[in-house]
């Protein structure tokens, strides 16, 4: 069972990290949101200092026990784990609940199209375990 919830999400930044996201939010920074099609990352621009928006991606690991870990990068000066990442988490001023559903939701997708993936090789060499070439 994945697990990802608010206090994850909150824990992800610092919390003045937090508010200039929800500054942000309020400015409707953030002008685009996408979720990969295998579930593995949310990418969002998001307008800032310069002419051009930053580019910022959200990256969506499995960690162990089930838990989900997320990193992320930004075309900006900090470069990760900043506050357009956060934003882009909360982007149409998503409640916290539902940015950690949608966290969930997309680490499903991807966790899916593993298993997926896994029943392939499996197929192709039962009682096997695909070595890595
Ligand atoms: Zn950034």
């Amino acid at each position: 069972m994945l697990a990802f919830n608010r206090t994850d999400l909150e824990r992800l930044f610092p919390s003045t990290t937090w508010q200039r996201a929800e500054s942000l939010c309020e400015q409707s920074a953030v002008v685009e949101i996408n979720v990969e099609r295998d579930g593995r990352s949310i990418t969002g621009r998001v307008r800032g200092e310069r002419r051009t928006p930053y580019l910022t991606r959200v990256n969506i690991v499995n960690g162990r026990g089930g838990r989900i870990r997320l990193s992320s990068t930004c075309t900006c000066l900090v470069y990760s784990e900043c506050e357009h990442a956060a934003a882009t988490l909360r982007a149409g001023e998503l409640p916290p609940d539902r940015a950690a559903a949608l966290v969930e939701e997309c680490a499903r997708i991807a966790a899916e199209a593993g298993a997926e993936l896994d029943r392939q090789v499996r197929s192709e060499a039962p009682g096997q375990l695909a070595l890595p070439s």
